[in-house]
């Protein structure tokens, strides 16, 4: 493509709008522009990535045995109510009527149309498994659109569906597309892990959210130095016992023992006053739940894990307990809850069953008790309820823990028979006998996966695009397009490249060297073939690898070759 004949309307400037590095570099590489909140156009660089991205995906979906179908974003209430989804699924679903006053809705998600789909057309078990797959636009009024195309309200979403007619079958093609996302992104040239995320009730490890690694990512990951074990930190498991027998052993019990801790409340007031390590108090939090309250203890120096204490619990609604029912329930003051003659049901992390004589709350004002064991008091279950910490070794191979930020780009989820249930998608087994679809959805945010890789791959000047998503490979440019034998030259080898199938961009522009070496920087076409009469006067051309920032000079009659081997990495 000629530069002169395309739309590249790049900026000097950085956008004041923008707060993150590619919401920056997509603007002022003239890739996208606003439209109103979270929604944007797509302009032609954009869209070149955004199709080479499509393709990859497409070709794993499909070697993965998935097939290609588009499904409505319009779409009517009545399925939504029967999911249940139209009462609960709140304001992040736009919806609106039609002329006749019908509810409708833009597609946020399509577990209800695929499943609509499904329960019509799939009667037999020989019809099963079945994965449909489709890359299209997607609507949520997201609260906060915000960092360009990473949230946005209208993007573009590959999601797919798996139909099995059992668990089995299920797991099976959760592992397909499992293995699909890590080609995917792969090809993408990404650095990216897929870590476990809590999948709520669904037990064992069907949910994956798969991380693009990057600093400004929302999520927090902790992943293993040595083995591939990741996992988003509401997720990570903390390994339990670090103790030898003979720590254990060591402390023998003694007696408890109250002290007087005038108006210290917190771990750090209680340990510093008593001048001893967090480690060595249990802390008692009350919870309220749907269920009622619980008090669970942690170790002074741990976290409460919201999530893994949700599950536990098996509970709706979890929130730290009002003063007034800690009151009640501790008959102290705040700051002075403990588990000794505390008649809630109590809950304790892992790592409070191999402490002992640790201090606690006394459940009295300005009085904790000292030496106090698990034999003083009953804890209902013992359970992983903690944020793990840089300490917890890895718990698969007990290597070294990772604690970084990711842009989740992806996600696989088991859905079991949620949806089938709902709908009423069955199919008859070899027995004749009817039984419920075992369903899995999979997601990859096509805009989000541009934005993170711009996340993860720029410098200051721009862009520094992975080779398999550059809108363009090559950019030839020459200098001065007003002396006759740039101008040749750089034609010549624009037809030789674009002859030989290369995605290439000819800054044909008469611009000053400055402006084009500036625009080429900014959107980060990995190869740039410079062309001057300098470089002509000793028959080369300058080759010059972005990312790298590694500048050879090459023969003219060489660069096509050279072109080839750089392409594929050599
Ligand atoms: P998030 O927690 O970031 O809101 P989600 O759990 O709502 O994501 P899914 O419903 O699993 O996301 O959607 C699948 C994929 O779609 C995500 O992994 C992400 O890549 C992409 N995605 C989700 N919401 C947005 C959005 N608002 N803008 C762009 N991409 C999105
Ligand atoms: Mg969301």
């Amino acid at each position: 493509m000629r530069y002169s004949r395309m739309l590249i309307p790049t900026l000097k400037e950085d956008p004041t709008e923008a707060e993150v590095v590619s919401h920056k570099l997509m603007l002022r590489a003239g890739m996208i522009r606003k439209l109103a909140a979270g929604i944007y156009s797509y302009l032609p660089l954009a869209k070149r990535t955004f199709n080479k991205v499509e393709q990859i995906i497409r070709e794993e979906m499909n070697r993965a045995g998935a097939q290609e179908v588009t499904l409505p974003s319009v779409q009517p209430s009545d399925i939504w109510q029967e999911s249940g989804r139209w009462d609960i699924y709140g304001k992040e679903l736009l919806r609106f009527k039609d002329r006749n006053d019908r509810d409708f809705c833009l597609g946020p998600t399509h577990e209800e149309v695929i499943t609509d789909l499904v329960r019509r057309e799939i009667k037999s078990y020989r019809q099963l498994p079945l994965i449909l797959y489709q890359i299209q636009t997607k609507f949520r009024d997201e609260i906060r659109p915000r960092f360009g195309l990473m949230r946005g309200r209208e993007f573009t979403m590959k999601d797919a569906y798996s139909f099995d007619i059992d668990e089995g079958g299920a797991e099976e093609s959760y592992n397909r597309m499992f293995q699909a996302y890590n080609r995917i992104f792969e090809r993408c040239g990404l650095e990216f892990r897929a870590a476990e995320a809590d999948s709520g009730a669904i037990g064992g490890s069907f949910s994956h959210e798969f991380m693009v690694m990057a600093d400004s990512g929302e999520s927090a990951i902790v992943s293993c130095y040595s083995c591939n074990y990741a996992a988003n930190v509401e997720k990570a498991e903390a390994r339990h016992s670090n103790l030898t027998f003979q720590e254990k052993e060591s402390a023998l019990p003694k007696e408890v023992q109250k002290v007087h801790t005038p108006d210290r409340k917190t771990v750090e007031d209680v340990t510093g006053f008593l001048k001893v390590n967090p480690k060595d108090l249990v802390k008692t939090l009350v919870y309220e739940t749907d269920k009622g309250a619980v008090a669970v203890l942690v170790r002074g120096d741990h976290e409460i894990n919201e999530v893994k204490l949700k599950n536990l619990l098996g509970c709706n609604y979890l929130n730290l307990a009002q003063d007034e029912i800690i009151r009640e329930i501790t008959h102290a003051p705040i700051g002075f809850a403990g588990p000794v003659g505390l008649r809630t049901k109590i809950v304790a992390d892992n790592a409070v069953s191999e402490m002992s004589n640790f201090i606690t709350g006394g459940n009295e004002k300005d009085i904790h008790l000292i030496n106090v064991n698990i034999r003083d008091f009953k804890v209902d279950i013992f359970a992983d309820l903690r944020i793990v910490t840089k300490d917890d070794p890895c718990p698969r191979c007990n290597g070294k823990l990772r604690f970084s930020r990711g842009i989740e780009v992806g996600h696989v989820f088991k859905l079991g028979t949620k949806y089938s249930e709902a709908l009423g998608a069955t199919f008859l087994d070899a027995h004749g006998k009817e039984q419920l679809i075992v369903m899995g959805c999979y997601g990859i945010g096509v805009g989000r996966t541009v934005a993170a890789a711009i996340e993860q791959n720029h410098d200051d000047n721009g862009i520094l695009f992975p080779i398999p998503i550059a809108p363009f490979r090559i950019l030839i440019l020459p200098v001065n397009m007003n002396q006759k034998e740039v101008k040749d030259a750089s034609e010549d080898i624009y037809l030789s490249l674009s002859e030989r199938g290369y995605d290439v961009l000819f800054d044909d522009r008469e611009e000053s060297p400055g402006i084009k070496f500036k625009d080429a920087d900014l959107i980060g076409i990995p190869i740039r073939l410079t062309i001057s009469s300098r470089t002509l006067k000793n028959g080369m051309m300058e080759l010059k690898l972005r990312k790298t920032g590694e500048v050879i000079m090459v023969k003219k009659e060489d660069v096509v070759a050279e072109v080839g081997r750089r392409l594929n990495g050599e």
